[in-house]
């Protein structure tokens, strides 16, 4: 994946994709000093780029990062690192870690960078799982008690407990873990988070012990248009067989069908595509942007 053509906005200006390097004593690899983002730009305009930055800001501060530019800037980087990659439809990658300045687990005397990937990214389940729906576990890996990190932020060193429940789905043969908190209620998925109805009701876990995200909001948002009750509360594993549909939400997921969670098969209903619908109407601008312009090369 460094090994390819394109620009990334490295610490205020573009480079060259391969030359996007750090150096390996970096705290954000030793320590996990790092928080990221995960957007999707449609037409060429990122949906909800301001709620992206603020969340930005907000991980770094809740692991002790002040973010070296300003909102304007980091959405201005955005828009200038898409254009000069071409890219209308894709994922942007927003990056913020400890550099190499000291090797000691206090990240005092790091200099905090900052970096933005943009790339072309159609679905991250192809055609089928978007029409079948995806299989879930339940991991056996927990989010952390809130006491015990800051559970809420995007943080990178939250992942790796994302990774090891990925790869315990995967070896189970399914496509994605479903998390619990520290009580052993439902949490969210590895990257997205969860919804059930149960008649005529949505269900999702309550905030506070995972990433309440920027697309969950959003559905909440068209449930409501659609006249659908949404209850946000605390969810116990052992409801999910009384479950009429399930599905995940997220930049990267959008409003993806679940066909299974465990032994509970679902059947992709009503309620789910027509929230696939109304989200894909949503994040698509209504007047489509102005052709971008390519970066201006060498001559030929
Ligand atoms: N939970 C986790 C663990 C995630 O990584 C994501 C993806 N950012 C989400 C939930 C959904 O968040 P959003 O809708 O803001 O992408």
């Amino acid at each position: 994946f460094a090994d390819r053509d394109g620009l990334i906005w490295l610490d205020g200006r573009l480079v060259p994709w391969r030359s996007a390097r750090l150096h390996v004593l970096s705290h954000g690899l030793h320590y996990g000093g790092a928080v990221f983002e995960g957007e999707r730009a449609y037409g060429g305009t990122v949906f909800r780029l301001r709620a992206h930055t603020e969340r930005l800001r907000a991980s770094a501060a809740a692991m002790g990062m002040t973010l070296p530019f300003s909102d304007a800037e980091i959405d201005a980087a955005t828009v200038e690192v898409l254009a000069a990659n071409g890219i209308g439809d894709g994922y942007v990658r927003p990056v913020v870690w400890r550099g190499s300045g000291q090797i000691s687990v206090s990240g005092a005397g790091n200099t905090v960078h900052a970096a933005i990937a943009p790339w072309e990214w159609p679905a991250v389940f192809d055609g089928d799982a978007k029409r079948r729906g995806i299989a879930l576990t339940v991991a056996s890996w927990r989010r952390p008690h809130p006491s015990a990190f800051p559970v809420t932020a995007k943080s990178s060193a939250l992942y790796s407990a994302g990774t090891l429940a990925r790869g315990e789905a995967e070896a189970r043969g399914c496509d994605d873990a479903l998390l619990l908190d520290w009580r052993g209620d439902v949490a969210d998925a590895t990257g997205a988070n969860v919804f059930l109805r149960f008649g005529d009701e949505l269900h999702t876990p309550e905030p506070g012990t995972m990433l309440a995200g920027i697309t969950r909001a959003a559905v909440i948002e068209l449930a409501a248009r659609e006249g659908i009750a949404v209850v946000e509360r605390r969810i116990a594993p052992d409801e999910i067989a009384f479950a009429d549909e399930a599905f995940l939400t997220g930049t990267a997921y959008e409003v993806q069908p679940v066909r299974s969670i465990d032994g509970t098969a679902f059947a992709v209903g009503e309620t789910t595509a027509l929230l696939m619908d109304r989200y894909a109407d949503l994040v698509r601008p209504k007047t489509p942007a102005p052709a971008v312009p390519r970066p201006a090369g060498p001559p030929t």
